[in-house]
């Protein structure tokens, strides 16, 4: 008999319509009870964390979020599916998936519909996320996101359509796994992130947050994120990770006074690379790190987590963890 743990925090899946709008109202005991279809001989344990919308999370919430993960692992859970809102679930999952390389399934999901409509998505989601959670291929996948017969891992996931219950793509990845009927069925194994030797226990991450490029953006957002005591920024480059010269000078003084920035794209699929003078090139030239492939929003989760680890700047545990190194060799956990 395999022991899931459910974690609910609210979200789309625990809302009832009213007068205000969407609530999350919905604990995980009735969750689960209209959860279908479950898989068997399964032991399946209830917990409620927050009951909120994602989009009122902070960080603070993301590592509460991360510790109820830890606490269920150490009590001994074959697997930990988490109910979340869908709006900022690429970002919880992606948190999570730093600070743990248990290969045991973390599995996350939720609804676009709520929990009352009369085609409300989250019952079946959350049956085949507990589907996925009690197999053996989700085993070592790292941690998932579970939505509408498929499962991504959580670096690259992002949510794609605002109202659709094909709410979640894998831009140049794809799913890894597919819940048919109750079935799990493996796609392709993605190679796991290496870990960030994450304190789990701190009040929140530090600030990092995310400049848009446009045409006619200028330095304001990252001096003024500075002036407001960023730990870094991530600029959500045009294109293959471009931007104007105000900008790209803004980033040059922000590296320069040690605060690092990293360069995602604001672009929906792709790696950013330094092609263009005066762009992607200059960028690297002031010392920009270019992420690859991360979203903007997983780019901030990995430069603010890198920026909480102790003696290591944190743009080389950034680029030893896109390299897929471990960032810190022998740290425990
Ligand atoms: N649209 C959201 C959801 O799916 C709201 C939220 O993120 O909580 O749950």
């Amino acid at each position: 008999m395999r022991r899931i743990q459910v974690v609910a925090t609210g979200g789309t899946i625990a809302s009832r319509s009213g007068a205000e709008g969407r609530r999350a109202t919905v604990l995980a005991e009735e969750l689960i009870a209209s959860a279908g279809p479950l898989p068997a001989d399964v032991e399946i344990g209830a917990r409620d964390v927050i009951t909120r919308g994602s989009y009122a999370f902070d960080t603070a919430d993301l590592l509460a979020l991360a510790r109820e993960v830890r606490t269920a692992l150490r009590d001994g859970a074959d697997g930990v599916v988490m109910t979340h809102g869908t709006d900022t679930m690429e970002e919880t999952a992606f948190l999570i998936d730093l600070a743990f390389d248990d290969p045991r399934p973390i599995v996350l999901t939720g609804a676009q519909r709520p929990f009352d409509d009369r085609a409300a998505d989250g019952p079946a989601n959350l049956g085949d996320a507990l589907a996925v959670a009690a197999d053996d291929a989700a085993r070592g996948h790292g941690t998932l996101l579970v939505f509408d017969g498929f499962a991504f891992a959580a670096r690259g996931v992002r949510k794609s359509d605002t109202m659709s219950a094909h709410a979640f793509t894998s831009p140049g990845r794809g799913p890894a796994l597919r819940v048919a009927d109750g079935r799990v069925v493996p796609l392709w194994r993605p190679s796991p992130s290496p870990r960030l030797p994450l304190d789990l226990d701190l009040p929140r991450l530090p600030r990092v947050d995310v400049v848009p490029a446009y045409p006619g953006a200028d330095g304001l957002f990252v001096r003024a994120s500075l002036a407001a005591g960023a730990a870094g920024v991530v600029v959500a480059a045009v294109g293959a990770g471009n931007a104007g010269p105000d900008l790209v000078d803004a980033v040059g003084e922000a590296v320069a006074a040690g605060r690092p920035v990293l360069i995602s794209s604001r672009v929906h699929s792709g790696p950013v690379a330094p092609l263009y003078a005066g762009g992607g090139a200059e960028l690297q030239r002031v010392g920009a790190v270019f992420a690859d492939d991360l979203s903007p929003w997983q780019a901030r989760l990995l430069l603010a987590a890198a920026s909480t680890v102790p003696g290591r700047p944190p743009q080389e545990l950034v680029r030893a963890w896109l390299a897929g190194r471990d960032p810190l060799p022998g740290a425990g956990s």
